[in-house]
């Protein structure tokens, strides 16, 4: 089983496209695949499959709840949190921030007077079903979360006892923006990660700050740039090349076409559509590639 993130540092540079076409042509050519929608804040790979869902779980935090009746105010629970996400205020009472809190529950173990209650957040919801034969499992962070890190881990979590379970072939992940917290467990998951950039000035410095990410988390499995927009701007794409030359990673460029946003806003997978064009041809030849690695 080939677990294969497609991720980059920055937003809008056509993950969601990749990863849609790799996990069709996995399809078409018979690979038993699962498809998981880790973009938690802007699952636009579901909307575009719309899958029809079999099952959805709730993704819920501890939140604590001070019982002022046994509150004696002695500040434990305030000076144990690792998030400071409790203020001893100087009536005694104490505040509860809620963005800064992890759900930890550390504070209701060392409250002396068992003050502090459990209270349930639902921050987000896992999905689980299918397009046209191929298994989907998609996060999604409720409106006002912040938890994007807590859902995509839970996520992960579950999406991983669903292909132990199973007998896939491909699992492809498709990452939010950025690196940190929130992509790490899916690096670590992953076998292949496929890093998609475009020739702008932002998707050059965040090509290299995803690799220093990698770096840092000593990722150990196989890399694959694509440079998408090819056409935008031949310095900036050199630049892409070079990074890609210098740690010896291979490249697949993808070339601009406004088809692809077209095609898009239809909810239509590109190779299906329009496989024999320059786009379909590099899309292939990136299949073929991971599909080799
Ligand atoms: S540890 Fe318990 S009793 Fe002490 S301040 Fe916190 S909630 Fe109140
Ligand atoms: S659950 Fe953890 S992070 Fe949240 S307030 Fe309690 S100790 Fe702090």
């Amino acid at each position: 089983m080939k677990i294969v993130a497609i991720a980059g540092g920055k937003g809008g540079t056509g993950k969601t496209f990749v990863a849609l076409n790799l996990a069709y042509l996995a399809l078409s050519r018979g690979y038993r695949t699962l498809f998981i929608d880790a973009d938690v804040d802007n699952p636009s790979a579901s909307a575009v499959l719309k899958p029809s869902i079999d099952r959805s779980e709730d993704v819920a935090t501890f939140v604590p709840s001070i019982d002022s009746s046994r509150c004696r105010g002695c500040a434990k629970c305030v000076s144990m949190c690792p998030e400071h996400a409790l203020v001893a205020l100087p009536t005694g009472r104490i505040l509860v921030i809620e963005d800064l809190c992890s759900g930890c529950s550390l504070c209701r173990l060392v409250c002396p007077f068992n003050a502090i209650a459990e209270r349930k957040r639902v921050e987000g919801w896992i999905r689980v079903g299918s397009w046209n034969g191929m298994d989907v499992v998609v996060g999604e962070l409720a409106v006002g979360s912040r938890k994007d890190a807590i859902v995509i881990k839970k996520l992960m979590d579950y999406a991983s006892s669903i292909w132990s379970s199973h007998r896939y072939d491909y699992v492809f992940i498709d990452s939010p923006p950025g690196t940190g917290a929130k992509l790490y467990p899916i690096a670590k998951a992953s076998k292949i990660v496929v890093v998609v950039t475009e020739p702008t000035p932002l998707g050059v410095s965040d090509l290299r700050k995803f690799f220093e990410f990698l770096e840092s988390i000593n990722f150990v499995g196989k890399i694959v740039v694509v440079l998408n927009k090819r056409g935008l701007s031949d310095r900036l794409e050199d630049e892409v090349r070079s990074i890609a030359r210098s740690r010896n990673i291979p490249l697949i460029e993808i070339p601009y076409s406004r088809r692809v946003a077209e095609c898009f806003a239809s909810r239509e997978i590109y190779v299906r559509r329009y496989g024999e064009d320059a786009i379909g041809e590099a899309l292939k030849k990136l299949f073929d590639y991971v599909e080799s690695m």
